[in-house]
């Protein structure tokens, strides 16, 4: 959305005297507005140019050589995030994820599957996780070409060289809650790399309130001509995959359609591009671009709110192509194709939506909502623990008309765990709560029931 609609939402909510009677909700962060300046296109250029050098990244690429291969590739991944490390005094814990595959139509013999973890922990809600990735792997024409050149320079170096200087940016910072910074691999192949980290959270019980997935965060100039630098384009599913038949009848009756957690955090990001200087966002409300794949899904797959985040114009000639000229035209993945300062930005985009969920409370949990056949609506909501909430603030109550693609209307009710609309008829809008911290920042907007849950505490 564009910035009308954010600026909207502040008119409304900050309106003097409008809502004289409430609480005044806490001013917003200027640590995000530097946050959003300080991906540096030049960090980025350096490390998409270190990714192409390894030759190949195919996921059946080699895996001994010190210079070419995914091998090479992700052991200079790690070594990356150690140095990263280093400059925040160990803040970061790297974790390989390593399972293998054999079987598959495109693994078909046993190969090692290696995504590369940096964790940054939450200093008062380390189980709760906020999370970046980007996917190691590059491939040509054919899928199974694992020696040919595959520079795979947009897709998707520029994502994992993305997820690097996000790192470097907020590891200067300390939030309530975990980022994890992922470097995942098997895209290409069949998405095994996000399955093995999904499958590792539940297995864990991680709290994932957010997974921001790039893939393709550096081209700028479309293959239909269009030349745009300032758009980032938001994927998110309308309705959470693994709802059960029961919850499917009730959001039949009470809504949610285009409520889903992966929705609202679509939402969250676009309000959050506001930091970010000369961006706006275009979400796209489907799971991904028509009939094709990326590594948000296996996340939500599993449950968990996740989107993919992307350049708004992709150049497919530029894309899982054998580098080759035919008749003139040039095929293939190459530094060329990588506007660096459009890389920078959409990695700040990122930067300060991961900032921002961080440093909030939790989404709020157990979110209901009443009113039928009356005049008011009432919403209610559960508390979290204060040992991981020390910086909450309060609540902030959100609606919209049932058309409108982003939330419109707002107010601050303070710290409370319920809240009547008075004279507001539940039929007509859709409602949500944020939760609010201290300092302003806030978490996305939760929808009642099980159709908008972020999960509980
Ligand atoms: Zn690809």
């Amino acid at each position: 959305m564009h910035r009308l609609a954010c600026a909207s939402i502040a008119f409304l909510a900050c309106a003097p005297g409008a809502f004289a009677h409430e609480a005044a909700p806490p001013g917003e962060t200027a640590a995000l507005h530097a946050i959003g300046t300080a991906p540096s296109p030049a960090r980025i250029e350096a490390d998409i140019r270190k990714l192409v050098s390894f030759g190949t990244r195919h996921t059946l690429s080699d895996t001994t050589s010190p210079t070419r291969g995914i091998g090479a590739a992700r052991r200079w991944i790690r070594d990356e995030f150690e140095r990263i490390s280093r400059d925040c005094g160990g803040c970061l814990e790297v974790r390989d994820v390593r399972g293998m595959i054999s079987g598959e139509e495109r693994i078909p013999d046993p190969t090692e599957v290696v995504s590369i973890l940096a964790i940054q922990r939450g200093t008062a809600d380390p189980d709760r996780y906020v999370i970046m990735s980007g996917d190691i792997d590059s491939r040509v024409s054919d899928v199974m070409d694992s020696t040919s050149d595959s520079p795979g320079a947009n897709d998707n170096a520029s994502g994992i060289a993305g997820t690097l200087e996000a790192a470097r940016v907020l590891s200067k910072r300390r939030f309530p809650a975990t980022i994890v910074y992922a470097a995942l691999s098997g895209e290409e192949q069949g998405l095994y790399g996000g399955r093995m980290v999904a499958e590792l959270a539940r297995k864990e019980g991680w709290r994932i309130e957010a997974v921001l997935n790039n893939d393709m965060i550096g081209n700028i100039a479309g293959l239909n001509g269009v030349v745009d630098n300032t758009t980032a384009r938001v994927f998110s599913e309308g309705t959470r995959f693994n709802e059960t038949e029961r919850e499917a009848t009730v959001r039949r009756y009470t809504g949610g359609e285009v409520d889903s957690p992966s929705r609202n955090l679509a939402r969250y990001i676009d309000a959050m591009a506001r930091h970010v200087p000369n961006l706006d966002v275009m979400m796209v409300y489907r799971l991904d671009r028509f009939g094709r794949g990326g590594h948000h899904r296996p996340f939500n797959d599993a449950g968990y709110p996740a989107v993919r985040v992307m350049e708004t114009n992709e150049h497919y000639d530029r894309q899982h192509q054998t580098l080759r000229t035919e008749a003139g035209r040039v095929y293939g993945d190459t530094i060329h194709g990588v506007d660096f300062a459009y890389a920078a930005k959409l990695t700040a985009l990122n930067a300060v939506a991961l900032a921002g969920m961080a440093g909030a409370p939790p989404p709020p949990a157990g979110v209901e909502i009443e009113g039928a056949v009356s005049a008011d609506t009432t919403l209610s909501w559960q508390r979290p623990p204060p040992a991981q909430a020390p910086n909450l603030a309060g609540y902030k109550v959100y609606w919209r008309l049932t058309t409108e693609p982003t939330w419109t209307h707002s107010r601050y009710v303070g710290n409370v765990e319920r809240h009547t609309l008075e004279n507001v008829v539940i039929d007509n809008y859709f409602f949500g709560v944020a939760a609010v911290a201290k300092d302003g920042s806030e978490s996305p907007v939760v929808f009642p029931g099980a159709a908008g849950s972020f999960g509980g505490y």
